[in-house]
Parts: C-alpha cells; sequence; structure tokens
C-alpha cells in the first residue's frame, strides 16, 4: 500500500495540473493519494475525474490551511472535506482575496525596491489558482532579481524578508473548525517545522484534531521518531506525505518518495470508508 497525502496542483503553487498529479502517481504505482492545495478545493473536481481512469487510485480531497499564529505559521491540512460544502469555499475565497491583494501589495514593495515585476506574469505564473508567494518568487527568477526561490524567499518575500507584507489569515484553532464543519479531518501538516509543538498539539487534540503528519518529504528518522511518540501520546492518526510542488528541489520532495508505514495508510484507509463522501 503506497500513499502520498500531501501534494499540490496548478489550483495553488504546484507545477502540475490535477490530472496529471493523477496520472503521475498512477504510473508511479500508489494507491492512494490525497490534493491538498493552498486555500482552495478547486484542484479537486479535475482530479476526480481523472482518477476514473484508474480505478486502482483512490484519490483523497484535501485542503492545507496556511495558518498564523504569534510565533509564526501554522499549517493545517483537512482530509476527506465535503469540497462543495458552502461555508469552506466562502472562507478559502476570502483567503485567496486577501493573498491577491498582498501579493499585489509585494509587487509595488517590490517596485519602490528598484525591482520591477509585471502583476499580469504573476498572475500567469498562477494559472488561475491560489496566488502564493512561489509565484512571485519565480517571477523574480526569470527577471534575473534573485537566482533561486530560496533565496528570493530569504532576501525578500520570506517571513523576515525585506519586501514581506502580512496577509489576514485564520488561527490554526478557526482552520480545525472550519474543516470540521465541512465534514473533515484535520491533520496539522510538517509539524517538526512549529517552535511551539509541544503546546500546540494538546490544544488542537481538544478541539479535534485528527492526526499529525508525522512522515514527510525529508524528515530524520530522529524526527520521525518524535512525532510518533507525540501522536502516541495524544492518541492521533499519522499521516505523511511529498508536499509535492514541482518548482524546484527545495519545497517538498518527489510524489510517492516518502514511505509512510502500511499500518498508518491502512488507519487513514479506514477513515476513509467510514466517510461516504471519500469514495467517488
Ligand atoms: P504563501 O502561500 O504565499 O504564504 O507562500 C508559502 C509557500 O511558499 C509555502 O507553502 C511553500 O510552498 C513556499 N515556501 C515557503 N518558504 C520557502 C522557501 N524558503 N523557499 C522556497 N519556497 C518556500
Ligand atoms: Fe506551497
Ligand atoms: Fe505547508
Ligand atoms: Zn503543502
Amino acid at each position: 500500500m503506497k500513499a502520498d497525502l500531501h501534494l499540490h496542483t496548478t489550483a495553488s503553487d504546484g507545477k502540475l495540473r490535477p490530472e496529471e498529479i493523477v496520472r503521475k502517481a498512477s504510473q508511479l504505482g500508489l494507491d492512494v493519494i490525497a490534493i491538498t492545495d493552498h486555500d482552495s478545493v478547486e484542484g479537486i473536481p479535475p482530479a476526480l475525474e481523472a482518477a476514473k481512469s484508474f480505478p486502482q487510485l483512490l484519490v483523497i480531497p484535501g485542503v492545507e490551511i496556511n495558518t498564523d499564529m504569534p510565533q509564526g505559521e501554522v499549517h493545517i491540512l483537512g482530509y476527506f472535506i465535503d469540497y462543495q460544502d458552502p461555508e469552506l469555499n466562502h472562507s478559502l475565497e476570502e483567503m485567496r482575496n486577501s493573498r491577491y491583494e498582498r501579493g499585489r501589495k509585494m509587487i509595488a514593495k517590490l517596485a519602490d525596491m528598484g525591482m520591477d515585476i509585471d502583476w499580469e506574469r504573476v498572475l500567469e505564473l498562477a494559472s488561475g489558482g491560489t496566488i502564493g508567494r512561489p509565484h512571485i518568487a519565480q517571477a523574480m527568477v526569470e527577471r534575473g532579481y534573485s537566482s533561486s526561490l530560496q533565496e528570493a524567499f530569504a532576501k525578500y518575500i520570506g517571513r523576515n524578508g525585506s519586501a514581506y507584507i502580512e496577509r489576514k489569515k485564520l488561527t490554526p484553532l478557526d482552520a480545525v473548525e472550519l474543516i470540521l464543519n465541512a465534514g473533515g479531518l484535520p491533520f496539522l501538516a510538517h509539524p517538526a517545522d512549529i517552535a511551539h509543538l509541544e503546546a500546540l498539539v494538546p490544544r488542537l487534540k481538544k478541539a479535534g484534531m485528527a492526526g499529525l503528519e508525522v512522515y514527510y518529504a525529508n524528515y530524520s528518522p530522529s524526527k520521525i521518531a518524535r512525532l510518533q511518540a507525540l501522536a502516541r501520546r495524544y492518541n492521533l492518526i499519522t499521516s505523511g506525505g511529498s508536499d509535492y510542488h514541482g518548482l524546484d528541489n527545495t519545497i517538498g520532495a518527489n510524489i510517492g518518495s516518502v514511505d509512510l508505514p502500511p499500518k498508518s495508510v491502512e488507519q487513514f484507509i479506514s477513515l476513509a470508508e467510514r466517510r461516504r463522501t471519500v469514495i467517488p
């Protein structure tokens, strides 16, 4: 049983279209994937449609919501969501609108700093999906203002960069609630990156969080062991994925490259089977 439960498409800052991700996952022999775009569920219908041609592959509807705490960003994954839920869609649309405004402001700030980036080009790179800083970073690299996405983040558009601008974000607790209300299961994404993890996990568990993304991109065995212990302590399910974006090798890993223990996948599937929304 091979799974990858964290994948981005052109509906957010991934390079491949949903149908291309589905085809690639199938070619790689994966049994289960989840589409988890930032603040968007728009990749799910085309992914489910494409999955009809690959009956051995289960495609789980998901989302990744970027939230904020004073200590830093926290990403919440929602699995098995009802992607047609009106309240979920309304909230996601608000987040995308705020990303659009923030993106324009960052372009203006870069212009003030002498870096001329065409907003239309950023929109083109986002191909109608959720606008993210990786799109701005790509436009910066194209224009020669940075040599890599990583450098664009480090110098200009990362949290401590000179052109960084905040946007309105939910708190992790709000995101957990939003996902639960849309019939989904909230998971904490790439938890090892969170500084205040030990304090955050019990609060989110109390709010209804279902699990932790223990197996992630290039997490070391010691990181994984620490997260497994945390999951056990709070009776949380474990998940995992590559966070594949396909932009360059600084964000996430390759599709299907993260080893998820079969037992973890089985627990995940049994949850899927209990939720009729999942299996198309
Ligand atoms: P945003 O969604 O606009 O807040 O941008 C965050 C996204 O940018 C993350 O989900 C990653 O895909 C990507 N990202 C974050 N940090 C970096 C970095 N240092 N280098 C390259 N990409 C990054
Ligand atoms: Fe991303
Ligand atoms: Fe993330
Ligand atoms: Zn992600």
